[in-house]
């Protein structure tokens, strides 16, 4: 009988096309981030042997080597960034946003070649997911993301490339140039060669779960009783997510807001980078890292400041 969902470690996967995949490469592994990885690695290896390398790894000669054709377009119709559709002769095509940076593109490319991946992943028509609507929580979405990031920056080129230059802002500026990749992908790779113990952290200015409750709850009782606006509150600095290699094992709560005394609210407001201590009052125990930041795009306008980049490393 076919599963409704499977439990791998802390995480539970009940996607049918996720589910799916899992029982068809259980001989691989049980995690599908670990399948989704080795695909990918199996159909590099392929396209090697057609000469397909880098730095930096075009996924467009990806795609050519496995019978898929990218093409820019600006008529895309479910995505901001990149659609994978069928064709009348029974192929596939990639359309992807010209206008955005290349960097963006190779990835917007490189998570749609990932769906291929999926068995039966005819039954849905792809699209990179906008940003207004991403929901992290969205494991098809993720786990075409983690392809993606092995298409773009591989093993063994990218891991030899971090062994050498180490784990800092100046080494993951000069790989993202070098493998024409955002420096947060780049940074979320970096972290995952786990050199050395080390975090990602990205900070952006955000509600915190409850607020956004009680915003929309807000927004039907001015439905029904037509009262006058909710006063909502502002967006804090916050932790958006946090990324740790396999030996920093302490836990930065998601959603933590960030104190304007603390250095990375001044990389956020002035925008300049910073290296040096950074501390993190918890609940019961203040933490202190040396940190590496820098800001990055937003995802949405805030006159408050721009999302932040930190690389966090133990002491
Ligand atoms: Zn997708």
């Amino acid at each position: 009988m076919k599963r409704k969902f499977v439990k791998v470690g802390r995480d539970v996967y009940s996607h049918s096309l996720v589910v799916g995949l899992i029982e068809r490469y259980h001989g691989i592994s049980q995690d599908p981030k670990e399948i989704m990885r080795s695909l990918v690695r199996g159909r590099l290896d392929a396209a090697r042997d057609f000469g397909w390398g880098g730095p930096p790894f075009d996924p467009r000669v990806l795609a050519s080597t496995m019978g898929i054709h990218a093409e820019g377009s600006r008529k895309l119709t479910l995505s901001d960034d990149a659609e994978l559709h069928p064709t009348s002769n029974g192929k596939l095509v990639i359309r992807y946003n010209p206008d955005r940076p290349k960097a963006r593109q190779n990835f917007s490319i490189a998570h749609e070649i990932s769906h291929t991946f999926f068995p039966n992943y005819q039954d849905q028509i792809n699209a990179r997911y906008r940003f207004e609507t991403y929901d992290p929580h969205n494991e098809l979405e993720l786990l075409c993301d983690v392809g993606a990031s092995e298409i773009i920056l591989p093993s063994p080129e990218f891991d030899s490339d971090v062994s050498q230059k180490g784990i800092s802002l100046s080494s993951l500026k000069s790989l993202s140039t070098r493998y024409e990749a955002s420096p947060e992908a780049t940074a979320i790779r970096m972290i995952g060669t786990s050199i050395c113990p080390c975090a990602l952290l990205v900070l952006d200015f955000e509600h915190k779960p409850v607020e956004l409750s009680q915003i929309e709850a807000a927004k039907y009782q001015l439905s029904l009783f037509d009262e006058g606006p909710p006063r909502t509150p502002s967006t804090k600095l916050r932790v958006q997510y946090c990324v740790s290699s396999k030996r920093f094992s302490t836990f930065i709560p998601k959603h933590k807001s960030i104190d304007e005394s603390c250095a990375l609210y001044d990389v956020s407001v002035n925008t300049e980078e910073y290296r040096g201590n950074v501390r993190f009052p918890l609940e019961y125990q203040e933490l202190e890292f040396y940190a590496e930041a820098m800001a990055i795009p937003s995802r949405f306008d805030s006159d408050l400041g721009s999302r932040v980049l930190a690389i966090l490393l133990l002491q």
